[in-house]
């Protein structure tokens, strides 16, 4: 589904990711580690396009196709969705009528006509009753006034509506409390398929805990120096950084 070759990035002529390669199949779920400032935050801007990052080198390939000449909204629609990690209030825009903006945007891009009123009406129930989001945080305006865990509810129900290909969750600095850790971690296992990917970027090893990663990829210093299972997460919490840095040196 993704495959990066030997990706270097840059921002303001001052390189951070410095030879990245990355194989994600559908079905996987990966999980990026490491001590804050190595370019983790900066991969999945890369990945998503953002423009304030420079690709100097390398590939970043998509369901076959590159992706490297395609704005962040070009990306969005081929089904590559990224998390917020500062998501933007849009006062009197419903949670609702958000996703069914963004969602026929995603159909006119791909070819297709509005979804009907009645199919939209049936999808967000489903989506909501599988979250177990409530209606009335439905009809509220978007992150005006919500707290950490609504903020990652909105999210999640994003991520479930749009039923993107390959999901990126930057989960790094937000300092999740345990109710916005657990609302990432169930909508992320409750919409896990065969066919879809995540990719979950964190600092900590406790998300880990509730999402069960099939790879566990330590990034330091703009490269991934180590991969491994679920298990390399543990070992990360217990014994820090410092030895993957050393074992490297070596
Ligand atoms: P992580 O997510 O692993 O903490 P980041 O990708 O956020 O790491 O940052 C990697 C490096 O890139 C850091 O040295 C950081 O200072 C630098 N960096 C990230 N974003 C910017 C930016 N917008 N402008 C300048 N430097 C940046
Ligand atoms: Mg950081
Ligand atoms: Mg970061």
């Amino acid at each position: 589904m993704l495959k990066i070759k030997n990706l270097h990035a840059s921002i303001e002529d001052k390189e951070i990711l410095k030879g990245i390669n990355l194989e994600i199949n559908p079905g996987e779920v990966h999980a990026i580690m490491g001590p804050n400032g190595s370019g983790k935050s900066t991969l999945s801007s890369v990945i998503a396009g953002k423009e304030e990052y420079e690709m100097t080198e390398g590939e970043i390939i998509f369901e076959g196709g590159d992706l490297s000449e395609l704005d962040p909204e070009e990306r969005a629609h081929k089904g590559i969705f990224l998390s917020f990690q500062y998501p933007v209030e849009i006062p009197g825009v419903s949670v609702t009528n958000f996703m069914k903006t963004a969602i026929n945007a995603h159909r006119k891009a791909n070819g297709l006509e509005d979804m009907p009123a009645n199919e939209m009406l049936k999808l967000i129930r489903e989506k909501s009753e599988m979250l177990e989001i409530d209606r009335k945080f439905l009809s509220r305006s978007l992150n005006e006034g919500f707290s950490g865990g609504e903020k990652k509810r909105n999210e999640i129900f994003q991520m479930a509506m749009l039923d993107p290909k390959l999901s990126i969750l930057d989960e790094t600095d937000s300092g999740l409390d345990i109710d916005a850790l657990k609302v990432v971690a169930d909508g992320v296992n409750k919409l896990r398929t065969e066919n879809n990917a995540v990719l979950v970027i964190t600092h900590y090893q406790r998300l880990l805990n509730y999402i069960v990663p099939d790879v566990v990829h330590v990034m330091v210093d703009g490269k991934i120096v180590k991969t491994g299972g679920k298990e390399l997460a543990y070992e990360l919490e217990e014994r820090g950084y410092d030895w993957v840095k050393q074992e490297k040196a070596v």
